[in-house]
């Protein structure tokens, strides 16, 4: 690994030799490795018949999207999941030729063009939004068939048609000019609960709106309703595609479904100590000295901070991994920069690394360890780190 061949080229400067080391005060680091295994496992875990599409909305939920659109379609994805119109423009624009899906919203003309021009595949919601596609791809005489996706609404109280209405949606949309019908799908608002009934309903009433399509005599070529955690705790809701995000990032979306695949987190992220003194016993850190040290005690500065995607909620809460032992964070989290305790670590040195989230030896620290701390979920804790740090990948 990178971060250990970087420590000990650290480890062999003597102190003060060079700061050459400091141009990389944090950084996040991408196991290419690690995500081409989730994928595998994923896709072996699926019939040979069900598509795997690797949702990397979001930047890759912060790990990189063209890097991990590569990655995941070298290892068994073949479509891709975008939010918006500019996330799928970005992976055209990196040589992604696979088919793209956007999940969200997209209403304008502007839009409307941008999704024809590069090849994009937009989520269908509603009749209004349909004849608005329709209109605009007519008015730039489009000249053929765009593909859409039909979203319905079965519980997730989100973008959709209420399923109720499948058929009658389906029906005119299939009747508009310029578009054709890709797929019919649907989203689940509880499958990472251990609890099913929400999800059983949801999944009953999608496939009573494929019952009312099918009477119409539409033919639907693909049909999807799952995320990671449905695609993890159900065969029967994969259909013809899943589309997963988390656990290609090596997470698992619950706690009960850590035993469903072997996956491994792909994201660690590393930082540097930039400055080591000692205080003394009553000595206040950071502002508004919210911890004032009980004792003497080795101070190190880290350089990573709440704008680089470190939540500020864990100031006096989190731990960081230093030569495979856990230390403190005391203080304060500022926005670039974070100070440990580092009385555990006597002779440590500047320059040394501090792994934030990622493995050391035996120590692990992970982003649903940190979730949990904040009382929020793993997904938001990833996407924090889309922002600022470099990324590397590691092999
Ligand atoms: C984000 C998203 C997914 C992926 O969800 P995960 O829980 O990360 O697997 C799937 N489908 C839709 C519609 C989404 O918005």
């Amino acid at each position: 690994m990178l971060s250990r061949k970087l420590a000990s080229s650290m480890a062999s400067q003597e102190q003060g030799d060079t700061y050459a080391w400091f141009s990389q005060r944090a950084w996040v680091e991408i196991d290419l490795e690690a995500l081409s295994h989730n994928v595998r496992q994923l896709k072996q875990f699926l019939s040979p018949r069900t598509q795997l599409m690797a949702v990397v909305k979001a930047d890759a939920y912060g790990h990189g999207a063209v890097t991990v659109a590569q990655t995941a379609l070298q290892s068994g994805a073949s479509w891709l999941g975008v939010a918006t119109v500019p996330e799928g423009i970005q992976l055209r624009e990196g040589g992604i030729k696979a088919p793209i899906l956007i999940l969200g919203a997209a209403h304008t003309p502007e839009q409307i063009q941008a999704i024809a021009q590069w090849q994009l595949q937009p989520t269908i919601g509603s009749p209004k939004q349909a004849l608005i596609f329709s209109n605009t791809l007519e008015n730039i005489q489009f000249g053929s068939s765009l593909p859409v996706h039909i979203k319905l609404d079965t519980g997730m109280s989100r973008l959709g048609t209420n399923w109720q209405q499948a058929g009658e949606f389906v029906q005119l949309v299939d009747r508009l000019p310029n578009l054709h019908i890709a797929s019919v799908y649907s989203h689940l608002a509880t499958a990472d609960s251990p609890d099913p009934s929400i999800m059983t309903e949801q999944h009953r009433r999608f496939e009573e709106a494929i019952a009312q399509i099918k009477s119409l005599g539409i033919k639907i070529p693909s049909l999807h309703l799952a995320n990671s955690a449905a695609t993890l705790t159900n065969p029967q809701l994969h259909y013809d595609m899943v589309r997963v995000g988390l656990a290609v990032y090596g997470l698992y979306p619950a706690p009960h479904l850590q035993n469903s695949i072997d996956l491994k987190p792909v994201l660690q992220v590393q930082a540097r100590v930039t400055h080591i003194k000692t205080i003394a016993a009553g000595t206040g850190v950071s502002y508004g000295h919210q911890f004032i040290a009980p004792q003497e005690m080795r101070l190190a500065v880290v350089g990573i901070g709440y704008a680089d995607g470190v939540p500020r909620n864990l100031s006096n809460k989190m731990q960081v991994l230093i030569r495979g032992q856990r230390v403190p964070q005391i203080g304060a989290i500022t926005m670039d920069q974070l100070m440990v305790d580092a009385s555990s670590v006597p002779d440590i040195q500047e320059g040394e690394i501090v792994t934030l989230l990622g493995e050391q030896g035996q120590e692990k620290i992970s982003a649903d360890d940190w979730a949990e701390k904040l009382n929020t979920i793993s997904w938001e804790i990833l996407c924090g780190f889309k922002h600022r740090l470099p990324r590397v990948g590691v092999m």
